[in-house]
């Protein structure tokens, strides 16, 4: 056996631990198909700068600020007040801006301003954000309050209940003077005179909400119009791969992305997806857009994010199991029966190997990805799953002999069976909720799509995870061969209630609530069933701290069954009230006795609670005529490297 030298863990700063993955089987691919992904990764590192504005609307000035004195500073390197400064622009770097990527609250510098007004004055002013007819001081008169005031756009996400989510929000959706009511107001309308009203287009996803002369209008993200420069470029480089790519289908998908980059239009969106679905055939695929409405309170507008990769076929094997079994797992899902879907349309789910990781997926990336959002779409259509195979592996080599289940875990037997089956476990519960989870159920007619409002994405994670954990626990598993034995599933269910109960608390800071939508979900599965299957699971506390003791795992499953029918009747009634009940009740607060606690015995653990991934760099070789003869992969550059070659090289807004 030869031995994996490859270093998944790079360098850690503040909460984060920097991984790198590793691309496996780059170099088998047809010099045709490295050069596809070549030119979809360059189409996916050229929107960076969208979400950088997307984030808020001072970060990308913020980060030519930072990057100057970074890379001008003649001072010693060594003082307090320069390491800080690394390390709150490598948090910046890592967020895409100056709020915290998952917990949204803005960074607060430990250098002084002093400090930082001296390096500016030494720099370039060339290098310098410096704003129509600005000098370097009235920069930093209006930049300063930015970066060190917390009372100034305190929080990207603001989901706090009675609030005006947008004026307490730093997201740049929306101009600074739009309230939620105008907002809500001005997309209620536009639903209501949807020309299709069964297969209504995403309202609001790739625009922001603007006042002129006093009235509220789109400004269309598109060629010509706002973030037209960064799609500009996009589009080249998606123009490009297209005499490369793999199948007919594959060019139509390229083709029809690009029309709607270069019209904004929604309708076109809505077909780009269908193609995009539809095309299974070829080992190349990616994402390239507006995706994930999580950074928008309203759940409207999408955040740039893009990817590209292949397939890796062993893995695949797997969830292809899944899928062709779809039928089957939705006939059988404990849920009553009017709120199943009598066909199950199209699942693809695939294992992938990520070429490289853009916009909101990098980064701090997801490992399963589950597109598109569509509602009417999926259910017509049906969706794309992957699990990004290189990514978890990176995760898995990374975390081994770190300490934490021998934290955590409460004994021998449960830390052996975790050893045993939890990797296993994890990646077919992450199958089961993207290719699965998310693609079962059906809404009742009539049903608004976005009623949950704030609640949908917490609902609709729990959907698709409660899914997950009441099938690993199956004989199906067996029969299908997914699962050694009938004990493997127990790992999951403990590692899932220790995460919902004790350890996911690790990624909120003492006093603060649980917001992300992710979090809630796993919150409300777990502290729901501690509340109503006592008998089955229960928190104990003894020398060492508070653990989950599982005394019956049969039990258990029937909670998630119950769970399940009660998440799915809300989602395919549109049950506002009871999604808010739930989700208030079990998904957002937390005990602070037990959060010190669990914030203790982590903290001696010494480990970073957030990962993100360095990107391997591609260099093409051509020949006099320009042709790409071959692509060079290599994993050499460091972090800092890489978020400055991309301010260099991919700046466009
Ligand atoms: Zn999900």
């Amino acid at each position: 056996m030869t031995t994996d030298h490859f270093s998944y863990a790079d360098e850690r700063f503040a909460d984060v631990q920097m991984l790198r993955y590793r691309v496996p089987g780059f170099e088998r691919l047809t010099l045709r198909q490295q050069i596809l992904l070549y030119h979809l990764s360059e189409a996916a590192l050229w929107g960076r700068d969208i979400l950088w504005d997307q984030n808020c609307r001072y970060n990308l000035r913020v980060r030519r600020l930072l990057e100057a004195v970074y890379t001008q500073y003649k001072g010693s390197r060594e003082t307090s007040d320069f390491r800080s400064f690394v390390t709150y622009l490598k948090r910046v770097w890592f967020s895409n801006g100056i709020h915290h990527h998952y917990a949204t609250e803005k960074f607060q510098p430990e250098f002084s301003s002093a400090f930082l007004r001296e390096a500016v004055l030494a720099c370039d002013s060339a290098s310098l954000p410096l704003g129509e007819g600005q000098d370097a001081e009235a920069m930093m008169a209006e930049l300063f309050p930015v970066i060190f005031n917390p009372d100034i756009l305190p929080k990207r996400v603001n989901q706090a209940e009675g609030d005006d989510l947008l004026l307490t929000s730093a997201c740049n959706y929306y101009d600074p003077d739009v309230t939620q009511a105008e907002a809500e107001e001005f997309y209620a309308r536009m639903k209501a005179q949807a020309p299709d009203p069964e297969r209504p287009v995403m309202y609001g996803l790739n625009s922001t909400l603007v006042r002129r002369d006093g009235r509220l209008c789109e400004d269309v993200w598109c060629c010509g119009g706002r973030y037209g420069a960064a799609i500009d470029h996009i589009v080249t480089e998606l123009e490009a791969a297209i005499p490369f790519a793999e199948n007919e289908r594959q060019v139509e998908v390229i083709r029809r992305l690009v029309e709607f980059y270069r019209t904004g239009n929604l309708k076109t969106f809505d077909e780009y997806t269908i193609l995009w679905v539809n095309e299974t055939q070829g080992e190349v695929d990616f994402t390239n857009g507006f995706t994930e409405v999580y950074g928008d309170p309203l759940g409207l507008k999408a955040s740039w994010e893009g990817y590209a990769s292949f397939i890796d076929p062993v893995a695949t094997q797997r969830a292809a199991t899944l899928s062709a079994n779809a039928s089957w797992f939705e006939a059988h899902s404990p849920v009553d029966p009017r709120f199943r879907k009598t066909q199950v349309q199209g699942v693809s789910a695939k294992v992938i190997n990520a070429v490289i990781l853009g916009g909101d997926l990098y980064p701090s990336s997801a490992i399963g990805i589950n597109l598109p959002n569509s509602n009417w779409v999926r259910a017509e259509h049906g969706s794309k799953s992957v699990t990004i195979g290189n990514l978890t592996h990176a995760y898995d080599e990374a975390a081994k002999g770190n300490g934490f289940r021998e934290e955590f875990v409460i004994d021998d037997a449960t830390h052996e069976l975790m050893d045993r089956y939890a990797d296993l476990c994890d990646d077919l519960h992450t199958d089961l909720h993207e290719c699965l989870g998310h693609g079962s159920g059906r809404m009742l007619p009539g049903v608004d799509p976005d009623g949950l409002k704030a609640y949908g994405s917490t609902i609709e994670e729990a959907r698709a995870d409660l899914f997950g954990l009441y099938y690993l626990a199956d004989e199906k598993m067996l029969e299908l061969g997914l699962l050694p034995d009938t004990e493997a599933y127990k790992a999951q269910y403990y590692s899932y209630l220790m995460n919902g109960l004790l350890t996911q608390l690790v990624r909120i800071e003492p006093g603060r609530q649980i917001e992300e939508a992710h979090m809630r979900n796993r919150a409300l599965v777990a502290r729901w069933t501690l509340a109503h299957y006592p008998e089955a699971v229960s928190l104990e506390t003894n020398e060492r701290g508070t653990f989950i003791r599982i005394m019956d795992y049969a039990r258990l499953r029937k909670a998630f069954a119950e769970l399940l029918g009660e998440v799915q009747r809300i989602k395919s009634t549109g049950d506002y009230d009871a999604a808010r009940q739930l989700v208030e009740t079990y998904g957002v607060s937390v005990d602070a006795k037990l959060h010190a606690e669990i914030l203790e015995r982590y903290r001696r653990l010494d480990l970073a609670p957030y990962k993100g991934f360095i990107n391997p760099r591609y260099t093409p070789c051509r020949d006099e005529s320009g042709e790409i003869t071959s692509i060079h992969i290599d994993y050499d550059e460091s972090y800092a490297e890489q978020m400055l070659r991309y301010s260099r090289e991919y700046a466009t807004l």
